[in-house]
């Protein structure tokens, strides 16, 4: 029989905002390719996955008919430019949402060949050199994000570059305070890689903020490490340099000032779930997905209670961050008839999921990414409900804490500032993680090497038990494990192994 290949396909989704009619245009191309369900992507994109070999150029095309691409979703190149997606009606707002199309549509490679191949089907002629990216492209992908002040739901520091919207007193947008060198990918056993939050590097008025990241950009691709892809992003760069000499480089390339940083408030995480008022008789209803797949499993039709919310009562799609989804622009008249909808295809809402569900994040893993060594999105249901009962049974039950499981140790679901986390090492062993913060601003550290993953509740219930009788006053759990450190952290597990 034929070999057949199967990949996936991802739709670049700036903000990760689409009409209604685009939402339905990829339900409907998931009916036709593919394993039948969409996936919420932690950059706000939607993944197709299991699409035959003999399907990809119709997924493609379909998709920019839809006025959507795949172009710059992956590759050595600016990737989705993500923004937080909240839903609103300020103009000011609005208008540094809108950066995310900018950006998208300024750091897109100038070559015709995608749509030649995958479009319109003609012959290739040859590109001139693409201004921004050369003949070579990037030494590697580059990540870029947009973030407001004091609300990290973009997990902003997790990037390569990102811009951070300031708001003067009378509500005007002062600017962006402008930060570079973030990343997530690690290698096992490869000291010289690692995970790395951004640092802050300066100020820009919102007229010089994308000319900003186009030099960030410019830097990476005349500085990266093109002799070694598993050194190559920016962070390493940055963490040779020092912010200073980067500094200097990246003012070298712009021809405006470059201030130094902005006080901000500080971070704290809003994932815009629930019922949100955003106009005068507009509401959207933030759902929680759980790894963001789409899918119609038993008694769980998301995927086709989705598809009928959107097609009756949806203006625009908003996905998060957090791999869940805003359905947006419903009149308050619609809304009972909204969560009957949502009720008669078993869809739970925020309200009655546990914290730790509401705060979790999983990448694919097996069986579709070929790079995984461990399980995540299949097992992450299982260790849920591992870890609810756990924290039931020490009297914390519904605790929030965020928890990420990666497959592997390249890390997309952002393990590495979770609170707690699980990376896959070999089959069914993860490297546990402990202490990053709940506002995404603190690297969690490793902890324990090589747990299977049915001793991780074990291994984490002396932990709960120690926070309910020791954390101090609306410490969160992932500050309590700072505090102790990891050397404590440990000598507790130890003395309740022995017992
Ligand atoms: Fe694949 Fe690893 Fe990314 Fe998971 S973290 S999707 S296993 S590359």
């Amino acid at each position: 029989a034929a070999r057949e290949y199967i990949f996936m396909v991802r739709s670049k989704l700036p903000g990760g905002r689409l009409t209604a009619a685009q939402y339905l245009a990829h339900d409907e191309i998931a009916t036709h390719h593919g394993n039948g369900t969409l996936r919420i992507t932690t950059r706000q994109g939607i993944q197709f996955h299991g699409v035959v070999k003999g399907h990809l150029r119709d997924t493609i095309r379909e998709l920019n008919h839809a006025l959507v691409t795949t172009f710059g979703a992956c590759g050595d190149v600016v990737r989705n430019v993500m923004c937080c997606p909240a839903p609103t009606d300020n103009p000011k707002r609005l208008a540094v949402q809108r950066f995310a199309d900018v950006l998208c549509a300024e750091t897109l490679p100038k070559t015709k060949a995608y749509h030649q191949i995958w479009v319109d089907g003609q012959a290739i002629v040859a590109d001139e050199e693409d201004p921004l990216y050369g003949a070579t492209y990037l030494p590697r992908k580059f990540k870029v994000a947009i973030a407001f002040a004091g609300d990290n739901c973009m997990d902003i520091f997790t990037n390569d570059a990102g811009l951070i919207a300031l708001f003067d007193e009378d509500g005007a947008l002062a600017g962006f305070n402008v930060i570079a060198g973030g990343g997530m990918g690690v290698t096992h056993n490869k000291e010289s890689t690692f995970a790395r939050l951004a640092d802050m590097v300066g100020f820009v008025t919102p007229g010089h903020a994308v000319e900003v990241i186009k030099a960030i950009v410019t830097v990476h691709r005349d500085f990266g490490d093109r002799t070694d892809r598993k050194h190559a992003r920016l962070k390493y760069v940055l963490h040779e340099w020092g912010v200073e000499k980067f500094r200097q480089e990246l003012q070298s390339r712009v021809t405006f000032p470059i201030e130094p940083p902005r006080e901000m408030p500080t971070f704290v995480v809003d994932d815009h779930l629930g019922w949100n008022q955003h106009g005068p008789d507009a509401w959207s209803l933030g759902l929680p997905i759980d790894s963001g797949r789409i899918a119609d499993v038993g008694d769980q039709r998301v995927r086709t209670g989705i598809r009928e919310v959107v097609s009756r009562f949806v203006g625009e799609v908003q996905l998060t961050a957090q791999q869940n989804i805003l359905l947006s622009g419903i009149r308050s008249a619609d809304r009972e008839a909204v969560e009957a909808v949502l009720d008669a295809h078993g869809i739970v809402t925020v309200g009655r999921i546990s914290g730790l569900r509401r705060n979790s994040l999983a990448c694919p893993a097996m069986p579709t990414c070929g790079l995984a060594i461990s399980e995540a999105e299949r097992v992450l249901p299982r260790v849920l409900g591992e870890l609810d009962q756990v924290l039931e049974d020490v009297g914390l039950p519904g605790h929030p804490i965020v928890f990420r499981m990666t497959g592997c140790p390249n890390g997309c679901a952002r393990p590495y500032v979770a609170e707690v986390a699980l990376v896959g090492r070999s089959l069914d062993k993860y490297m546990l993680y402990l202490g990053g913060d709940v506002a995404g601003t603190r690297l969690a550290r490793p902890f324990l090497d090589l747990v299977p993953l049915g001793s991780v509740a074990r291994t984490l219930k002396p932990l709960f038990e120690r926070y309910r009788d020791q954390r101090r006053e609306a410490e969160d759990f992932g500050d309590f494990c700072d505090r102790l450190g990891l050397d404590t952290l440990k000598a507790i597990v130890a003395e309740a192994t022995a017992a």
